[in-house]
């Protein structure tokens, strides 16, 4: 029997490169594609030499072709990070919107079977908590958020309607807070953000008074949520992420006691729309795919740690700013 063939977009990203090995793991082939503006090729080199893997180096926001039959696409290019958003607006916009029409449009052609990446910026800054499928959200259209948050709204949309109308097989993930090895060090995210200063011997940048929550996945954790989903029949969203919430704050301690540095917290002004809380409701998950996270966060970030201790010392100086003010366009 010859093998599956799937198509992964983002596939030098952080998410996509794990997605990668996964499903080569699985014996699948893997068609990678990435523009490369915000993944890097490091993270998926090691599988150039294996025969059922591909890479495409093309932006999914013009007209997606691939030759051959397909039987997966999984959507999972985006710039991710609230920096990024900033920096790239436009793109974040075009990926989730023209992108995913387009791969929307190509997983009907060749009857395969599509999961977006959505995520828990659908909830914007949540008046429900903690966060459950059926909660519309609280979204800024126009906030510094809003180039991600409604592309992503607007990708659930479309992703749906193409299931409605042209009965295309799709699957839709939420997506929380998630971390592990090959984040870039410099995206602006808070994990990275701690664990690079700590490298560096700067203090740690708290935005806000610290009191605001996130909940915290471990990378593994969300790309078995993705395989059960992938493989389940269920099209409507799914929340996909660790309920075990921590204000940033005491985040900052953590990070603090592993990394045995005797850094300070400073603070600086909260970005605008930063939601004040986040965990996800995972009832559905649990029931629906018997899925839920293994990997608690006190083994999750050991492993994140080593892993950005191991690189090239020149990449902890690699550093772009995590100062909003820097992008906000006055
Ligand atoms: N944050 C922080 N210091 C940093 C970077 C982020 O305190 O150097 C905060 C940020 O304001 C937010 C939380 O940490 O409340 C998580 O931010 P992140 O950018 O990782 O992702 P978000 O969950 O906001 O999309």
């Amino acid at each position: 029997m010859s093998r599956k063939r799937i198509l992964i977009t983002g596939a030098a990203g952080f998410l996509g490169s794990h997605l990668c090995d996964r499903f080569i793991a699985e014996d699948f082939e893997v068609l990678a594609m990435d523009n490369l503006i915000t993944g890097d090729l490091k993270n998926i080199e090691h599988l150039f030499k294996l025969s059922q893997f591909s890479f495409y180096e093309h932006d999914v926001s013009d007209f997606v072709h691939v030759s051959g039959k397909l039987d997966y696409i999984l959507h999972f290019a985006s710039p991710a990070s609230p920096i990024d958003y900033l920096k790239i607006p436009i793109q974040t916009l075009k990926v989730g919107s023209l992108g995913t029409h387009h791969l929307l449009g190509l997983a009907k052609d060749k009857n395969a079977r599509i999961l977006v990446a959505s995520t828990s910026e659908v909830y914007g800054d949540p008046h429900v908590h903690p966060q459950t499928e059926e909660y519309w959200g609280n979204v800024n259209p126009v906030g510094p958020r809003g180039v991600y948050d409604e592309a992503k709204r607007f990708q659930e949309a479309i992703t749906m309607a193409y299931h409605t109308y042209h009965n295309v097989e799709t699957r839709i993930i939420r997506i929380f807070n998630t971390y592990g090895p090959r984040m870039r060090l410099n995206d602006g995210r808070v994990l990275p953000a701690f664990i690079g200063q700590a490298l560096r011997g700067e203090d740690l940048t708290i935005f806000g008074d610290g009191s605001q929550t996130r909940s915290f996945c471990y990378v593994d954790d969300l790309v078995e949520g993705i395989f059960r989903l992938l493989h389940s029949d269920y099209s409507s969203p799914v929340n996909i992420g660790n309920p075990d919430e921590i204000t940033i704050k005491d985040f900052a301690e953590e990070i603090i006691k592993l990394t045995r540095t005797n850094q300070k917290v400073i603070y600086k002004p909260l970005p605008k729309d930063d939601p004040t809380q986040r965990q996800p409701d995972i009832t559905l998950a649990r029931k629906l795919l018997g899925w839920e996270p293994k990997v608690s966060r006190s083994k999750g970030l050991k492993i994140t740690y080593e892993y950005f201790k191991s690189l090239p010392q020149e990449n902890w100086y690699k550093k772009e700013h995590n100062d909003f003010e820097r992008y906000i366009k006055k």
